[in-house]
């Protein structure tokens, strides 16, 4: 096709016009409008039961283009695709506890990253027996991990992956991006059970983990810009449980392990937090719980931001 000179013209002004719109996002995220430690929700529904509604429990924060995921439930490398995170991007795994909403796809998630091109060291944190898991899992899929090596030229992923198993709260980790720090918070009988503060250069951002009321959380929270804390909507607890047959004993876990949310709205304030999120919802798809009353419920005892975390919301 052949453009006459008045075409041309109006073609280059397009033409500068979206690399001036591409530079302004660029110049955007450098002058710091969007958050350099950006968080965003992979899976907000809580409980093992995989839900159309909401996917199970996972957060990524992305900082200088480095992953730090927190806790693997079911799809969470799809949700990480979803999110527009590259999965060879992912640098840093942290587990909370070991239920299997949380860490249904711990492994799946470092295996398929490495299919997706992951070549590059993976640490990952939490309770014991992340030794034991991650041992257990390479040798239970070896055959598509030897297979792609040899035919694939993939670099070995067993040495790519470092465990850390932690029983005991304090400072984790810290690179160029972020200082981890952790607290045991109470999530009986699953013991130990973490929250995760992730201190970045321009904001602070802490997950609750699976807890009751946390005097440990309050503590590890004090002045955070963000709080994420799991929820539980008490009065839609029974229809929850409804259609299970051990309806009773599931019920007595649920209120004895969780926080209320009116509490999670008395926790944010204690700590002084800017912005408390709700996530890991229970339940996460009773229509007859809706986002005001999540709000409502979490307002009543917080004077600060309150949102309620959907499936990929960056906040
Ligand atoms: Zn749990």
């Amino acid at each position: 096709m052949r453009l006459t000179p008045r075409e041309m013209d109006r073609r280059e002004l397009l033409l500068c016009a979206i690399g001036a719109g591409v530079a302004a996002l660029w110049s955007r995220t450098a002058s710091g409008q969007r958050p350099r430690t950006r968080l965003i929700f992979l899976g907000t529904g809580g409980g093992p039961r995989p839900k159309k509604e909401a996917s199970a429990p996972a957060q990524v924060i992305v900082a200088g283009d480095t992953a730090y995921v927190v806790d693997c439930g079911n799809g969470v490398a799809r949700q990480l695709v979803l999110a527009g995170v590259p999965l060879p991007t992912l640098r840093h795994i942290f587990i909370t506890h070991q239920h299997s909403d949380h860490v249904a796809d711990y492994g799946n998630l470092i295996w398929l990253a490495w299919a997706a091109g992951l070549k590059t060291r993976v640490d990952t944190w939490g309770p014991p027996p992340l030794q034991q898991m991650t041992r257990l899992f390479f040798e239970m899929n070896i055959y598509d991990i030897k297979t792609r090596m040899a035919d694939e030229g993939r670099v070995p992923l067993v040495p790519l992956v470092h465990v850390h198993e932690r029983t005991e709260g304090g400072v984790v980790m810290q690179d160029d991006n972020l200082k981890v720090t952790a607290a045991l918070v109470a999530h009986p009988p699953v013991t130990p059970a973490f929250a995760y503060r992730f201190d970045g250069a321009d904001r602070s951002i802490v997950i609750s983990g699976d807890t009751v009321r946390s005097d440990n959380l309050v503590k590890l929270a004090q002045g955070a810009d963000v709080l994420v804390h799991e929820a539980l909507f008490v009065p839609a607890v029974d229809r929850l449980v409804a259609h299970v047959a051990n309806a009773p004993t599931l019920k007595q876990h649920i209120v004895n392990s969780h926080t209320a949310v009116e509490d999670c709205g008395r926790v944010a304030e204690a700590a002084g937090v800017k912005t408390l999120v709700l996530s890991h919802l229970m339940p996460a798809d009773d229509p007859a719980v809706t986002e005001p009353m999540w709000i409502d419920a979490a307002r009543a005892h917080f004077r600060g931001t309150v949102i309620l975390a959907k499936d990929l919301l960056e906040v």
